[in-house]
């Protein structure tokens, strides 16, 4: 994380946001640092959002030209919908999400938000609007409220309270010493990672972005804090556009759409109830979680 807040500190409260969205996609996507290929059109303006629709068409990527990793994948994303990818390890899923982000141009096909392709409009808007919960939140070595307030530094404290409470965590805060103004990272007290989890979330309400990126938010959790928190992310998720990358199907279960992914192509799409009514892919993905959750936790009553 060095390399990325390191340089950018020097450039001021300006590049704050800026800042923090490359914080938490470098969390989110390993990332250490931004390519450097993708800039601004010369007339990019900014991207205006209307309710956050997102349109994949044909979108064709590789990381290097030999090597193609999305292979033509269209995708309609309704505004307000909430669909869920996934599909094996290394299928491209987080890559979408690095498309979406513009941290690099497709190569074939487009990508538009409300009918902007994301070429034509300045990368700083587009972050803006796009909302990330990685999967480990960093945590800066400051006050809890500080941690929050990040998402929004304009923020004013009853604000910064109230995404705490929408993201459960403000009574947490409550009990500890020195509340919000408790120091929190490596240098101050260490949280769970449901808590940095909760901080993240409460970080993203104070944002308010249309549209939600969530990739692998709750894969490092144990199951029981995965559940709450999940219930937390489906509420911050109401009226706004999310796009969820899910390593556990019992996630997805209520998504509007799921899209299976395999090898850099849709394989199936639909309902939780529809792929497994279909018998395929989506279907065996299932049950071979169902059995290995079974293992896991044997039921003994
Ligand atoms: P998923 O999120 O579905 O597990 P990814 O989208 O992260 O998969 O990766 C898809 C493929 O792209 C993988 O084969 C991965 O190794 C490759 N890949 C990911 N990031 C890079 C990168 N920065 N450079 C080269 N190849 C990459
Ligand atoms: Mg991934």
């Amino acid at each position: 994380m060095m390399q990325i807040t390191m340089p950018l500190n020097f450039l001021g409260t300006v590049y704050r946001e800026i800042r923090q969205a490359l914080v938490d996609m470098g969390e989110m996507f390993g990332l250490l640092e931004q390519p450097a290929e993708v800039t601004d059109k010369p007339d990019a303006g900014p991207l205006n959002v209307a309710g956050g629709a997102i349109s994949l068409d044909d979108v064709r990527f590789g990381y290097d030209a030999e090597r193609p990793i999305l292979k033509g994948v269209s995708l309609d994303i309704a505004a307000g919908q909430t669909v869920a990818l996934v599909g094996h390890s290394g299928s491209g899923k987080s890559t979408i999400g690095r498309l979406l982000f513009r941290f690099y141009d497709v190569t074939g096909g487009a990508i538009q938000i409300d009918g902007q392709d994301l070429r034509d409009v300045t990368q700083e808007s587009l972050r803006q609007h796009i909302g990330v919960v990685p999967q480990d939140t960093v945590l800066f070595n400051d006050t809890i409220g500080y941690n929050i307030a990040y998402g929004r530094p304009e923020a004013t404290t009853a604000e910064v309270i109230e995404a705490a409470r929408a993201a459960q965590i403000h009574d947490f805060i409550e009990s500890l010493p020195d509340g919000y103004e408790t120091k929190v990272g490596e240098r101050g007290l260490k949280l769970s990672g449901g808590e940095k989890q909760r901080v993240g979330i409460a970080r993203t309400i104070l944002k308010n972005p249309p549209i939600l990126l969530l990739d692998e938010a709750t894969s490092a959790l144990d199951t029981e804090t995965e559940q709450g928190i999940q219930d937390s992310l489906q509420q911050m998720g109401e009226g706004r556009t999310v796009i969820t990358i899910a390593h556990r199907l019992s996630t997805v279960v209520h998504a509007d759409r799921i899209v299976v992914l395999d090898h850099g192509e849709v394989a199936e799409s639909g309902t939780h109830e529809e792929l497994l009514a279909a018998h395929g892919r989506y279907a065996r993905m299932w049950a071979q979680q169902a059995a290995e959750d079974e293992e896991e936790s044997p039921v003994t009553a």
